[in-house]
């Protein structure tokens, strides 16, 4: 038997993937190079915004084409699922299952169908499966980095965002349990550790609450070896001292950080139930580059939301103009069901949200390439992590996108590269030598 995975969204999902293929695996199934090859179709989807859910839709005419031609393959949903979508998506699966449920699913695969979808916040649900499907051991898609989930869920409720309805309330695995998982991919020689969570700063170890997110770190940090270590993603409302200073101090922990913005208007941000202001981030970037004048910083901002004035839409595009940020996730608002958000009036019309989004896209591709020129003429570190038509592409400490030329054999190797030629979106370079770093 063999299973294909599709997998939709964010890092976590992606981390989720690689544990549903460890459990097929495990099963007995084994990878099918395409879609065409496999008996079971599975799909890790996101419900973020309405375009990741019209992908499945879409996914699913590909899905009765290959029934047809091969009746007994069966199709499984999981990942982040809003409960309107469940009944359609009902009809098109055979199987309807939630990630935490994962150590169940080779028995579960024996049936005909299954749909178990129990709304991800009930307690009952929660306490019977809690984070057990982060015990089954990760098959990662390659051997030199790896992204290891600190939590799952979210207690925050941004006004527009699905997470905390479709994931379920924030728990925290042990540090003992992530310490123990990291442990064993350093010693397979890997070089790179993402620490995944919806918000890192609301880690607490459930075995030993005095272990937060910053103390989390300084025991990874602590571990022998040769590595970088990188996270997403902290919300700024509780990006505290102690995290500024174990990021400083730590060798591993790279200088590069994603700080969400979502909107440069402080009564945006409150509609947005994000309880921070503009002047708060701002005071939050300045002592973090006061800190890490390395640092490279991204964000994600949301344009377009319901009743965000041309005004306050200003307030953003000045707030990019002041942070130059190297990187940004730009999404146009789209509403979400079971949100606060979705039942806002004054909904912004779509050219309207494209002329935002154009507009600030404009703005980092200055600052962008203004950041980048500094690397002109510099050597940087990097770790390869593909090759791709006679090109290597690596990522800087600063996660910046780098593009060299050099044997493939490099993937999966820290390099030293001097940078040539810059754009908005990454450095040029020559590759110079290996590097232990
Ligand atoms: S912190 Fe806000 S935006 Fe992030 S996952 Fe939680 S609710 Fe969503």
């Amino acid at each position: 038997m063999k299973y294909f995975v599709i997998t939709y969204g964010c890092q976590l999902n992606q981390s989720d993937s690689e544990r549903i293929a460890s459990v097929l695996e495990t099963a007995g199934y084994q990878s099918a190079p395409t879609m065409n090859g496999a008996d079971l179709m599975v799909i890790n989807m996101c419900s973020i915004r309405q375009s990741a859910v019209d992908r499945v839709y879409g996914k699913i005419q590909d899905f009765i084409k290959l029934k047809n031609k091969k009746p007994n393959i069966k199709t499984l949903l999981t990942g982040c699922i809003l409960k309107k979508d469940l009944k359609k998506f009902k009809q098109q699966f055979d199987f309807i299952l939630p990630i935490k449920t994962l150590k169940e699913w080779p028995e579960i695969l024996n049936k005909e169908t299954c749909f178990y979808y129990p709304n991800p916040r009930e307690n009952q649900f929660n306490k019977q499966f809690s984070t057990n499907y982060f015990f089954v051991e990760t098959k990662p898609i390659n051997d030199f980095s790896i992204q290891i989930p600190i939590s799952s869920g979210c207690n925050n409720f941004c006004a527009y965002c699905v997470v905390p309805h479709v994931r379920g309330p924030l728990i925290c695995r042990s540090h003992k349990e992530i310490l123990k998982e990291i442990r064993s991919f350093i010693k397979k020689g890997f070089k790179e550790i993402w620490l995944l969570g919806q918000n890192v700063n609301d880690y607490a170890s459930p075995i030993n609450k005095s272990v937060n997110f910053p103390k989390l770190l300084k025991m990874v940090n602590n571990i022998p070896g040769r590595f970088w270590i990188r996270f997403t993603s902290p919300h700024p409302k509780n990006f505290s001292k102690e995290l500024i200073d174990i990021m400083a101090n730590c060798k591993k922990i790279t200088p590069y950080l994603n700080l969400p913005v979502q909107s440069g208007d402080s009564k945006i941000l409150k509609k947005m139930n994000r309880p921070y202001t503009v002047e708060k981030y701002k005071r939050l970037v300045k002592r973090i580059r006061k800190k890490i004048p390395n640092i490279c910083l991204s964000t994600d901002v949301i344009v377009g939301f319901p009743g965000e004035t041309k005004k306050q839409f200003e307030n953003t595009v000045k707030l990019f103009k002041k942070i130059k940020y190297d990187m940004a996730y730009i999404s146009i608002y789209s509403p979400r069901a079971e949100t606060t958000a979705f039942k806002f009036k004054h909904v912004i019309p779509h050219h309207e949200k494209q002329r935002r989004h154009k507009r600030l896209t404009e703005i980092l591709k200055q600052t962008a390439l203004e950041n980048n020129k500094k690397y002109l003429g510099k050597t940087v570190n990097a770790l390869i992590i593909e090759s791709k038509d006679k090109f290597l592409i690596g990522k800087t400490d600063t996660y910046k996108t780098i593009k060299i030329t050099g044997h493939k054999k490099l993937t999966g190797n820290f390099i030293k590269a001097k940078i040539e030629n810059v754009s908005p979106w990454g450095l040029k370079g020559v590759y110079m030598e290996l590097v232990c770093i």
